[in-house]
């Protein structure tokens, strides 16, 4: 009897298994119909695992499950084709952007078919915090994406909605606080923004004030751009509703 159990038990785990791997294939898919759109989350998978155990892409798109209807797809820089073979670049909708030590290690080559996405086919690109420096980021700004300092003396940030109209600040609360211990001061050498979403203050250790720009929109050629600036690889931001919800609106509001 106990043997008959065991193999019940083998069996469930199998099927468990096999559907779970059917799961996973599908998400490689050509998007049936219904599928609203297909959003990929890309990092290099260089955030701290004690913070980030599936990376701050896994963690992305974990709040991106809200999205009805959407593929979610994570990649990273060290799968085949640094995470964006064309298939996946072709296919996606809106490509988000997380990256702060191996800049340098993404290929030109892949940085030119972005490029071609957002401005020929209208791919909604999404780059948040150190990514202001990603070769995408630069390439589709065409400015130096610097700040005037960087500084690790934060505590925390009240992020604010500036433009409430605006589809991205849609149900987000219109004042929160994350906890923050990377700063950037304004200004960021970009080009002017068509929309300044988001706002914030930085309280530091000493008590002292640091307000700057948070999220800024652009078109760039046929696509739309956003850049979020919180999201320091020690801070869990990217599990926090308010911060998930304006992810969500932002995919939204690129997708072509
Ligand atoms: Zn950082």
């Amino acid at each position: 009897m106990k043997r008959v159990y065991t193999y019940h038990w083998i069996l469930m785990v199998c099927l468990v298994v096999s559907g779970l791997t059917l799961l996973c294939s599908c998400a490689n898919l050509t998007p049936g119909p219904g599928v609203k759109g297909c959003v990929v989350v890309w990092s290099e998978r260089t955030a701290p695992k004690d913070v980030y155990p599936n990376d701050i892409n896994g963690a992305i798109a974990e709040g991106l499950a809200c999205l009805k209807g959407w593929e979610v797809v994570t990649a990273n820089i060290d799968d085949p084709e640094q995470g964006l073979p064309d298939e996946l670049l072709q296919r996606a909708d809106v490509l988000i952007w997380w990256g702060h030590k191996r800049h340098g290690q993404v290929k030109d080559s892949l940085v030119d078919k972005i490029e071609k996405r957002v401005k020929e086919d209208g791919m909604g690109f999404i780059s948040l915090h150190s990514s202001h420096f990603a070769k995408p980021n630069k390439r589709l700004m065409g400015s130096p994406c610097s700040f005037k300092a960087y500084v690790g003396d934060s505590t925390t940030l009240q992020i604010t909605v500036t433009d409430s109209k605006h589809p991205i600040a849609k149900g987000v609360n219109p004042d929160f606080t994350v906890v923050h211990h990377e700063r950037y001061s304004d200004p960021y050498a970009v080009p002017e923004a068509e929309a300044i979403v988001f706002d914030g203050v930085a309280t530091l250790k000493d008590g002292s004030k640091d307000p700057s720009h948070q999220g800024y929109c652009w078109t760039i050629g046929k696509g739309r751009m956003f850049y979020f600036q919180v999201g320091h690889e020690t801070n869990p931001v990217y599990f926090d509703s308010n911060i998930r919800k304006i992810m969500a609106n932002a995919v939204k509001w690129a997708a072509p």
